[in-house]
């Protein structure tokens, strides 16, 4: 299952046998830089996700977020809020048209952790939720080698948004494809599958 040489995705051929592992920080919504997310009054939406969203909901048949958020394994951010941040993100996107199947996350502090990502027990826990997500089927869009990784080790192609790391190499072989943000892979997409 493991595949280790870069892919070309097939983007023509993405229907709704498909799958999509969305990361959250700096693909869905703003990171802050060197800390956490810790309350929704500090969740700000990336542009375009709003838009992107209902794209991916027309064409994807699961979309599932994995997330690590050591904050809360440190106790820098409250479960309660995290749960929060979630139910409201998923609230916004569902109003905009979209929706999130689940949202996975890993607040485990320990990179042996077997569901910390670059580990795969986020994405093996939501196939063994969703038995019709198929990894040969399925993208992982991450904006972190560690989220390229994570999707390598589960066996789905990969997709690098380079909003926070200006410093990986679009040639890196955990990459399948980059695109600048979430909207304009939604707009490939589209454009893909008219
Ligand atoms: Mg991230």
């Amino acid at each position: 299952m493991q595949q280790h040489s870069k892919r070309i995705l097939p983007i023509q051929d993405i229907d709704q046998r498909w799958s999509l592992f969305l990361d959250r920080d700096g693909v869905i919504n703003h990171e802050k830089h060197k800390d956490y997310v810790h309350t929704w009054d500090e969740f700000r939406f990336m542009d375009g996700v709003l838009e992107a969203m209902p794209v991916f909901n027309r064409i994807f048949n699961r979309i599932v977020v994995v997330t690590n958020q050591k904050g809360v394994g440190k106790g820098l951010t409250k479960l309660e809020d995290l749960h929060t941040i979630h139910a409201n993100m998923e609230k916004e996107i569902l109003q905009a048209g979209g929706r999130i199947d689940s949202v996975y996350y890993c607040a485990d502090l320990g990179d042996d952790s077997p569901y910390r990502k670059p580990n795969p027990g986020m994405g093996l826990a939501a196939i063994k939720q969703y038995p019709d997500i198929r990894p040969e089927h399925a993208i992982m869009v991450g904006n972190t080698l560690s989220d390229m990784q994570f999707g390598r080790n589960l066996g789905v192609y990969t997709v690098f948004l380079p909003t926070t790391r200006p410093e990986v190499s679009f040639d890196d072989p955990l990459i399948d494809a980059v695109y600048p943000s979430l909207l304009s892979f939604a707009q490939a997409l589209e454009a893909a599958n008219l």
